[in-house]
């Protein structure tokens, strides 16, 4: 019966607790409402301007509300008196209380609470924050996140122009490099990456209801990203006035190597995971490796294609790496090299320049290589330029000889075009890279590369979520 009563006279001091707080809002928000009546007074205010009122203010509204739920479901580490030091055990008295606005998305978040100091271990300790899972940055997490997300789309500057126009809340550019920079590193394939279990699920959706295995694309190819060399980074003591008259260095282009797996069911593709960065060939194969090596493709379960253009360093691993796969030389790009033959040879006619490609792509259609090969070694070059690039295109056929079935792949179902890494190559890279005047350091494009992978992949919440987990657990500063 003693026993009940404890409970009882626990639960009253909750009750009271809770009645006290709410008191205290209810407070605060007729004040808020006083201050808004202010404002709108006198006029006859349309929606419109009731609404604007209603936003710039907003913020205090929904913020004095998380204080009083941050009373209330935290009472006992807002009062708490003493703390054992996680370190060495010794019992610490409170300090303060010492108070924090934090910046969310619903607002300044004012909190006031206790602050623990071994002398001993010299650290400082405030278990309010621990609880409450704060970030140390002044905008907390939910800002971080939204912040990151608009700058994987637009740039920072925009970014932050956006970010305060559609929540009336700031967040600056500089601050959104600080996080993407950390958000990112050291992201790999994997960590960008969806499951394997979130793979063959797709991959299961796809195969509902019909007869044969799902085709599983593979496509490899490269994307011009605008680079800026690493010493046009810094400051030249002296130089500053010159250097911001002209740019003391050159942009170069580089590629960003990348592939995308997708599937293929009629004329709809289902991504399933993309990985680009500017990058050796052997990076980009051993990303392959790493994909491959986690079990990411569910090889029993598809029929694997890899579309590429001729590069040799591109077949060489793909060779390596997934022998079975049906390899399809990219209709495009081979197009295109008949052109450039086409071009010279038959550069006083083109009416016969035209003739001459389709022809030649209909037998390639037809599975007939080994002709179009046997008529290119017969054609009677017009000069030397035209000579060379008959030769070039005798090599690349022979090369891809078993690329450029298009007939057979056809009839397989299997795309013949790698319009699947064309439109990868322009989403992920292009979109967001190549903007006037931006050229971006190898580090800062692959950094953002890998956050744009993320969201196309539908990891970017995993990859957050992995990013406060590290950083929220990083040791902390000694408090002030
Ligand atoms: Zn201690």
């Amino acid at each position: 019966m003693g026993h009940a009563k404890v409970i009882s006279l626990e639960e009253f001091r909750q009750a009271r607790v809770r009645a006290e707080v709410r008191q205290r809002l209810h407070e605060r928000i007729d004040r808020w409402l006083d201050t808004v009546e202010g404002r709108v007074k006198g006029d006859s205010p349309t929606l419109e301007r009731l609404t604007q009122e209603v936003f710039a203010m907003r913020h205090e509204l929904t913020g004095i509300v998380t204080e009083a739920l941050v009373e209330q479901s935290h009472g006992e580490a807002v009062e708490q008196q003493t703390m054992p030091c996680p370190h060495c055990g010794r019992l610490l008295r409170a300090r303060g209380p010492h108070s924090r606005t934090v910046e969310t998305m619903v607002g300044p978040v004012r909190l006031s609470r206790p602050y623990f100091y071994c002398l001993r271990c010299q650290e400082g300790f405030y278990p309010l924050d621990e609880t409450l899972q704060l970030s140390e940055h002044r905008k907390q997490w939910d800002m971080q996140k939204r912040a990151a997300s608009l700058a994987a789309e637009v740039p920072y500057g925009t970014a932050s122009d956006l970010f305060s126009e559609l929540t009336g809340l700031s967040f600056s550019d500089h601050i959104t490099h600080e996080v993407v920079g950390e958000l990112t590193k050291g992201l790999t394939v994997l960590s960008v990456s969806p499951t394997a279990e979130e793979i063959e699920q797709k991959v299961a959706q796809v195969a509902e209801g019909r007869k044969w295995r799902p085709i599983l694309v593979l496509a490899i190819d490269g994307a011009d990203v605008p680079t800026r060399p690493e010493t046009a980074k810094g400051r030249r003591p002296g130089r500053k006035k010159k250097r911001a008259k002209r740019a003391r260095w050159k942009g170069q282009w580089r590629e960003a190597k990348g592939f995308r797996f997708y599937l293929v069911t009629g004329e709809r593709i289902v991504h399933l995971l993309s990985w680009h960065q500017v990058q050796s060939d052997e990076e980009l194969a051993e990303a392959l490796r790493q994909v491959k090596e986690a079990g990411l493709i569910p090889k029993e379960k598809v029929r694997l294609c890899v579309i590429a253009d001729g590069a040799k360093w591109i077949w060489k691993h793909v060779k390596a790496l997934f022998p079975s796969a049906v390899q399809i030389l990219d209709y495009y790009h081979c197009s295109e090299h008949l052109h450039k033959v086409a071009s010279v040879q038959y550069s006083d006619n083109p009416e016969k320049e035209t003739e001459w490609v389709e022809a030649t792509l209909t037998r390639l259609f037809c599975g007939e290589v080994q002709a179009v090969i046997d008529g290119l070694q017969g054609m009677e070059a017009r000069d030397t330029q035209a000579a060379e690039e008959i030769r070039k295109l005798i090599g690349y056929l022979t090369n891809n000889q078993d690329r450029v079935d298009y007939g057979f792949a056809r009839k397989g179902g299997y795309p013949i075009g790698s319009g699947g890494i064309e439109s990868a190559n322009k989403f992920i890279s292009h979109v967001r890279l190549k903007r006037s005047g931006a050229w971006w350091y190898v580090e800062k494009a692959n950094q953002m590369l890998a956050l744009r992978c993320a969201k196309y992949n539908g990891t970017f919440d995993r990859i957050f979520e992995a990013y406060r987990q590290r950083v929220g657990q990083s040791p902390r500063r000694p408090a002030l």
